[in-house]
């Protein structure tokens, strides 16, 4: 079951969080692995996909915004488009373009930073958008301030936090085929009291002694602890010298689950606005008719019976019955 923990340093500004994607991020793969026109992700996109999709439940667990969380990076390289969006009930759904070889061991830069172009995006969509409101939208590069490339998405969103909110954030992300999984830690914005001095939250950058000690620790957990240690033991671990407060983790209905929009309703009458024409000029080319989702991969598949039946008008429908001969 996925799940997303999150947690406080009692009496210190220092919050944190830990997600794990178990069932989510499998049904992501799985969607994509069965659709015979793309096949199943390459084992580095699988990684990239898989932190992204972790790190945007982080980024949406972080906020209180009625909206999707949309992160997405637009790569210079194979990796073309890879997206993962994340509604505020915690739903997400993830996908990525590829084109051409990826080799087993391609690299970040590899994959989508050839030429230094590529880019990072994080949208925020409300979800009762007034008229002419734009969707709220942050962008960064993919290298570190003396233009070096960067190699891990953790250091990419690190920098955009710290330029959008000024806080201080250390992120820790890993995935493989069963489980995407992230750690988040962040010192929290200066207020009220705290901030008579007048210290404005940039002032702050690097210097809060307690964000740094905790920050180092959250850092020193390998990408196999993330990946295979229960949230528990990972807490117990990391921080067993200072005081955590938990909160009620979000699990179950209320935890990060898959969810698209797409159904094969949907997409029927997607094949009857085409027109009978041209869905039998697919057929007759190809044999059948196949629609993938451009949002989970999902695919579709109409043999000739089924696609004569999106044909027939719902009042002479046949009977649903399997006719046996
Ligand atoms: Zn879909």
């Amino acid at each position: 079951m996925s799940e997303l923990h999150k947690f406080i340093f009692d009496g210190l500004p220092v919050r944190g969080m830990i997600v794990r994607l178990t069932d989510a991020w499998q049904e992501i793969l799985k969607r994509r692995a069965g659709n015979t026109g793309t096949g199943a992700y390459p084992a580095p996109v699988r990684e990239l996909l898989g932190e992204m999709a972790a790190a945007a439940v982080l980024m949406q667990g972080n906020i209180k915004f009625n909206g999707a969380l949309v992160l997405q990076i637009f790569g210079d390289g194979p990796v073309k488009v890879a997206v993962a969006e994340v509604q505020p009930d915690f739903s997400l759904r993830a996908t990525a373009t590829v084109v051409g070889e990826l080799a087993d061991d391609a690299t970040l830069s590899q994959m989508v930073n050839v030429s230094n172009q590529g880019r990072c995006a994080i949208t925020l969509d409300p979800k009762d958008r007034l008229p002419g409101q734009q969707p709220y939208q942050g962008v960064v590069p993919l290298f570190g301030d003396r233009r070096e490339k960067l190699e891990q998405l953790s250091e990419v969103l690190e920098h955009y936090m710290l330029q959008s909110e000024q806080l201080d954030t250390a992120l820790v992300l890993a995935a493989n085929d069963q489980v995407a999984a992230g750690l988040l830690i962040q010192r929290l914005p200066v207020t009220g009291e705290g901030n008579l001095a007048g210290a404005s939250n940039e002032d702050l950058i690097g210097l809060d002694e307690h964000y740094n000690r905790i920050a180092i620790l959250a850092k020193s957990l390998k990408r196999e602890e993330l990946l295979t240690l229960d949230v528990d033991t990972i807490l117990r671990r990391l921080f067993w010298e200072e005081q955590v407060l938990r909160f009620e983790p979000f699990a179950g209905e209320t935890g990060p689950r898959f969810a698209c929009s797409c159904s094969r309703e949907r997409v029927s009458r997607m094949i009857r606005s085409l027109g009978v024409a041209e869905a039998e000029s697919i057929i007759a080319e190809r044999g059948s008719i196949e629609v993938g989702c451009d949002f989970c991969g999902q695919q579709y598949h109409f043999d000739p019976v089924d696609a004569a039946q999106i044909f027939t008008s719902p009042g002479d429908q046949p009977p649903v019955e399997p006719v046996v001969h």
